[in-house]
């Protein structure tokens, strides 16, 4: 395995990936490595002939006051969790690399970015979307594999990618759980233990949500106020959002038909949680 710090020794590494009639798989984040981000090398690794991990915090998807300062590194471990994936290459930059001068050009997404996540925290999917974009003009043609855990995301650069035509297919892969139900995250790290004790509350919500779903709820508030009443046991959460939607554009047209999304996002402490699961409903 290799790492680099620059973009072009990245695009010199991927260039002779294809020239040489392989598959390049690409693997966005932001380090602090879980096995949530272990799956989606796994995915890449499986389909792509070369896989390409980038670890970068990006300041632009942080509003001032966030946890760009304090958010968890440890470049060492890993990488030695991208090489035990059969990861080919790492792009590890600094900020200076990737924002060299002050950015003047972001990408903003629309409507799939406006509700839920984009409601709470308004400068994120501009932020997301512009790092994203240089990565993907950095990797060029790919396949680009996201977790479903972050499901607006997905949706966000899905959209960028079809829009702004992309030589990039976005692959969602599923969102690998602690024992207990809790979402892995990188800032898992920051609950105390009564926090963590009772963070797993995100996924009976959930649950409680696709219970009314199954015996016939279709009123997107009643399958909310389930959901929120389960989270309401957790003393030390303050719920962000609780939503039930459809599944694509994130708002609900009437009641509740085919792919349907419920999302929730949680404040414990220094850590803001979220979570997602979805159904069909026939
Ligand atoms: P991050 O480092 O948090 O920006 O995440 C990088 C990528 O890993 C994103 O596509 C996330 O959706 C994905 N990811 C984070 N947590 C999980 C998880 N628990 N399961 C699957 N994918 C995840």
């Amino acid at each position: 395995m290799e790492v680099v710090t620059t973009i072009a020794e990245a695009r010199a590494r991927l260039d002779a990936a294809r020239r040489s009639g392989g598959t390049v798989g690409l693997v966005p984040t932001m380090g602090y490595l879980h096995e949530g981000h272990a799956s989606l090398m796994t995915a890449s690794v499986a389909d792509n002939d070369f896989t390409m991990v980038t670890i970068f915090v990006n300041p632009l998807q942080f509003a001032a006051g966030e946890d760009l300062a304090s958010y968890p590194r440890d470049l060492e471990r890993d990488l030695e969790i991208c090489s035990a994936e059969g990861v080919d290459l790492v792009l590890a930059p600094g900020v200076d690399e990737m924002y060299p001068t002050p950015i003047e050009t972001t990408v903003t997404v629309d409507a799939v970015a406006r509700p839920l996540e984009g409601r709470s925290r308004p400068e994120h999917f501009a932020g997301v979307a512009t790092v994203v974009a240089k990565l993907f003009s950095i990797a060029g043609p790919c396949r680009a594999y996201f977790g479903a855990k972050d499901w607006q995301q997905v949706a966000v650069v899905r959209r960028m990618a079809h829009d702004l035509s992309m030589p990039v297919e976005v692959v969602p892969c599923p969102t690998v759980r602690e024992h207990d139900g809790l979402a892995m995250s990188s800032r898992n790290v920051y609950l105390a233990a009564e926090e963590r004790a009772q963070a797993p509350v995100l996924r009976r919500a959930l649950d409680a949500g696709l219970v009314a779903i199954a015996e016939g709820e279709r009123d997107a508030a009643v399958v909310e106020s389930a959901m929120a009443a389960v989270v309401a046991e957790a003393d030390l959460g303050t719920v962000d959002y609780v939503a039930a939607v459809q599944a694509d554009a994130l708002i609900t047209d009437g009641p509740l038909h085919d792919e349907v999304r419920l999302l929730i996002a949680v404040q414990f402490g220094k850590a803001r949680l979220i979570d997602n699961d979805g159904c069909h409903i026939d």
